[in-house]
């Protein structure tokens, strides 16, 4: 293994008919960051910051997290770091912040709590702007966005939090924002969104429990989650043409994107960029060098004709043998 991966790292993505797509990878935990490394990630497509956050028995002060960032930061440096703002609820509470609901996933979560919160919000993105001063590599990613509303206030807070760290002396670009596509109206909305953001990630887990209404974590509707479900897919092919419509750049960072055949798939819908486990990256790298663009479009239009999951998938596997 280790060999295959030497000699796969230092080797571009890149389709037999010359297109480049970068591979990210996620990261949360400093461990994260090693692996990915060894793997050769071009960057980093989703920090989930909520995990340093969990680690802890109380919120984080600006200077804990600007140094937790800051290590992100430099040991990507220069690629990019795409830090997603606090996305807790749903099923991930912290002990020193409990919130109580019947419904957690349709609850109080992600930008929603941080909007209610703006101090938890300007403290975080005070600390990431900080740790970026000299490396501008950051990215900030918005979670649970469901309108544009909610886009506006962050962009708004993250302006004010910009404004006070340059106050302070701390020289740092305005970093680039990215709005997560994983809220059902978000799909319908991207073209909006997209035109006020700078960029755009679909976060795939969600959008698939939010699309079917199946929960992610209960084993007793896991059959009915399939991320090739063909609404998913349809929906993905919709946000991929909205973002481009406004000539922003789209990635996934959805378990499925480090799936090596839904890989395919997701090239030939036009995503510029794919975000994973670590673990996969070698995988879907190895895979999308030895496809070619046409070859991949061909086996997305079968695919969009079938409605039977199942079948996608069936589909999937044989066109991974003829390309492996
Ligand atoms: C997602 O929803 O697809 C995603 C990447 O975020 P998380 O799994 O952290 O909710
Ligand atoms: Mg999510």
């Amino acid at each position: 293994l280790s060999r295959g991966l030497d000699l796969l790292r230092g080797l571009p993505c890149e389709t037999t008919d010359g297109f480049r797509i970068p591979l990210w990878v996620n990261t949360g935990l400093l461990a994260d960051v090693v692996r990915a490394q060894e793997r050769g990630a071009e960057g980093v497509g989703l920090y989930r910051t909520e995990v340093p956050f969990m680690m802890k028995e109380r919120f984080p002060s600006e200077k804990e997290q600007l140094a937790i960032y800051r290590e992100q930061l430099q040991a990507f440096h220069p690629l990019p770091v795409t830090m997603r703002t606090l996305d807790i609820g749903g099923d991930k509470s912290l002990p020193y912040f409990p919130i109580k609901e019947e419904n957690p996933f349709l609850g109080w979560r992600g930008i929603r709590i941080t909007l209610d919160h703006p101090e938890i919000f300007l403290v975080q993105v005070r600390a990431m702007l900080k740790a970026s001063e000299g490396l501008d590599n950051l990215r900030i990613l918005l979670p649970m966005i469901s309108g544009l509303q909610e886009l506006e206030e962050a962009l708004r807070l993250i302006y004010r939090a910009w404004a006070e760290v340059r106050d302070e002396g701390v020289d740092v670009p305005m970093p680039p924002v990215g709005v997560m596509i994983e809220v059902p109206a978000a799909v319908y909305l991207t073209r909006e969104l997209a035109r006020q953001a700078d960029f755009i990630s679909v976060g795939s887990n969600d959008l698939t429990q939010y699309l079917l209404a199946v929960d992610r974590n209960n084993p007793r509707v896991a059959g009915l989650y399939d991320y090739l479900h063909p609404a998913v897919l349809e929906a993905l092919q919709r946000v991929v043409n909205e973002a481009h419509a406004e000539g922003k750049p789209v990635s996934i960072c959805g378990e499925m994107a480090g799936d090596p055949s839904v890989a395919v798939l997701l090239i030939a819908m036009g995503f510029d960029s794919l975000s994973m486990n670590a673990t996969n990256l070698p995988k879907v790298k190895w895979l999308l060098r030895q496809v070619g663009m046409a070859e991949a479009k061909e086996l997305l239009t079968k695919v969009m004709l079938v409605d039977n999951p199942q079948v996608i998938r069936s589909t999937l596997q044989l066109a991974l043998r003829e390309f492996g």
